[in-house]
């Protein structure tokens, strides 16, 4: 293991916010949790040097650490309060969950597979890091734990699911991409009132299918 935070990873962590900055991210909340998180923890030794590139990374079991770019771009839509009861649907590596505790939320995490769901879920409370794990599929959100004030899904979704505006709080907000299998319209859905919601369209982005029962395959 290397988890050691040294001047040098704070440097290039300092450079990586600086050029999320010059893409356009100005929430100066979401910049201050990048520049806490220490990405480098999430990758093995050999592959450091990749951990402050604008990238994303493969995780294993096919799957992804997200673009920083990409994490900055989705926490900024949801507008992070301090105390906001956060539902992530893909916990993949932990590292956007991370993100959004640095801000102050409340995060419960779904992820599908198997063993990314363990992996993260006995890593991060090593690193200081301690969201509420749940395994199975979080396509049909989190019921069990609802409502919430934001719904952030880390991956690419075909519709947006019905189940995921009603387990949230009125006045939330879900982040969500939706497309096809190659690219996904970012879209930041805005609980209104009990019947309505507005949605404002953002970018596109490329992220792995969701799975599960409102996602591409079971
Ligand atoms: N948020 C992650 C991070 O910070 O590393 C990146 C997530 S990765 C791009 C997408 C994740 O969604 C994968 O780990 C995948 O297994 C998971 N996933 C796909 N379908 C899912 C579903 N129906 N429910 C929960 N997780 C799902």
């Amino acid at each position: 293991m290397h988890l050691k935070d040294d001047y040098r990873q704070r440097g290039l962590r300092k450079k990586l916010v600086d050029l999320l900055r010059q893409k356009g991210i100005s929430d100066e909340r979401v910049l201050a949790a990048i520049n806490k998180v220490p990405r480098h923890f999430f990758f093995d030794t050999a592959l450091l040097q990749h951990a402050y590139q604008d990238k994303a990374f493969p995780i294993g079991e096919g799957q992804t650490i997200s673009q920083p770019y990409t994490v900055a771009f989705q926490s900024q839509l949801l507008r992070v309060k301090p105390g906001d009861k956060i539902l992530e649907i893909g916990t993949g590596s932990g590292y956007q969950a991370c993100v959004l505790l640095e801000m102050g939320a409340t995060v419960y995490t779904i992820e599908y597979n198997r063993k990314l769901y363990e992996g993260t879920r006995d890593f991060l409370p090593g690193i200081g890091y301690e969201p509420y794990f749940f395994y199975g599929d979080g396509s049909k959100g989190l019921a069990a734990k609802a409502p919430y004030d934001k719904i952030i899904v880390t991956a690419a979704a075909p519709v947006v699911p019905d189940e995921l505006i009603k387990q949230l709080k009125t006045g939330g907000i879900l982040v969500i991409p939706v497309g096809d299998l190659e690219k996904q319209q970012m879209l930041k859905i805005t609980k209104v009132s009990e019947s309505q919601v507005q949605t404002d369209e953002y970018d596109y982005f490329s992220f792995v299918p969701l799975k599960g029962e409102r996602g591409w395959e079971k």
